[in-house]
Formats: structure tokens, C-alpha cells, sequence
């Protein structure tokens, strides 16, 4: 969604407000099979004393996968996003600058990589998941697979020698 600033920089006090859902088809996302909930964002711009500022509320409900187990999960995103809107060389310590030229901005660049940003790298369904035994498959989570230990390649060794002599 490209927003039109025109009318926003040159009146001061006045704001703008969006409500949509971004556009993702283009996108995958690793560990993410779907979205139960698609991405929404709510927000505004506003001109305070001649400075754009963008604030806005990222959601979703996403269907993903544990990256060990394999189990399926809910991660529900919530995301806000707070950043001043610019198109002259600024600085500022506590708050995002985003740089823009003309009178438009793309909102969908801003708020999907915000939201692209914040996805964990990998979903687990709890951060000491046992995950899959490699030999039998078992979700170690639901308790032992009676494998037992994996040998010790070096005992493997050992023992071939000896019964080698
Ligand atoms: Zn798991
Ligand atoms: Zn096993």
C-alpha cells in the first residue's frame, strides 16, 4: 500500500490512518507453513511540528512447525512499530529513521521487513524440546524410545581391536 505524504507535509497537526493487510504471497518464511490469521496492520501518520511520525500495530496468527520435534504450533506476532518518517539527511538517537523521496512511502516495505525482522529464526514448541530420536523417530517429548544411548564410536573402536587380537 503506497501512502501519499503530500497533503500530510505541509500541514502540521494533521494524521492520517491506515488499517490493511500487507501483502506477503511473494514471501516464505522458514519453519512457516501459514497463516491461521493473515499479517494486519493498524496505525497512523502524523505531522508533529513538521515531522512525520509512523506508528502502527503488526498481527498475525501463524502456523508453524517445531524445528526439532516437528510438532505443529500457534505463534501468534504482535508487533509495534514506531519510526519517524524523513526525507532530509537527520539523525536521532531513540527513535527509527526511515528515509523516503517524493511525496509517497511504500508502507508494505516498511511494515513487512519490521515484521520479517522480528520472526524467530526458529520455532520451537518449548525451548527445551527433546525432539525426534534419529534412529527410531520417537517424539522424545512423550517420554523414552528404549534405543537407549547412541555407542560411543570410539568404545566401537576399541572393542574391534581386542576382539581383532
Ligand atoms: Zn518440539
Ligand atoms: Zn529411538
Amino acid at each position: 500500500m503506497v501512502l501519499d505524504l503530500h497533503s500530510l507535509i505541509f500541514s502540521p497537526g494533521k494524521s492520517v490512518e491506515f488499517d490493511y493487510l500487507p501483502d506477503l504471497r511473494s514471501l516464505t518464511f522458514e519453519g512457516v507453513e501459514g497463516f491461521l490469521e493473515p499479517l494486519r496492520a493498524v496505525g497512523r501518520v502524523w505531522n508533529e511540528a513538521s515531522v512525520l511520525h509512523l506508528s502502527a500495530e503488526l498481527t498475525a496468527r501463524l502456523r508453524c512447525v517445531c524445528a526439532r520435534c516437528l510438532t505443529p504450533l500457534e505463534k501468534a506476532v504482535e508487533l509495534p512499530v514506531e519510526v519517524v518518517l524523513t526525507d532530509r539527511e537527520e539523525d536521532a538517537d531513540d527513535v527509527e529513521i526511515i528515509a523516503f523521496s517524493g511525496d509517497e512511502i511504500d508502507l508494505d516495505d516498511l511494515l513487512v521487513s519490521a515484521f520479517v525482522l522480528s520472526l524467530d529464526p526458529v520455532f520451537l514448541c518449548k525451548e527445551d524440546c527433546l525432539g525426534l530420536c534419529p534412529r527410531c523417530g520417537k517424539n522424545l517429548n512423550d517420554g523414552p524410545c528404549g534405543c537407549g544411548p547412541e555407542p560411543d564410536p570410539r568404545l566401537a573402536l576399541l572393542r574391534q581391536l581386542l576382539e581383532n587380537d
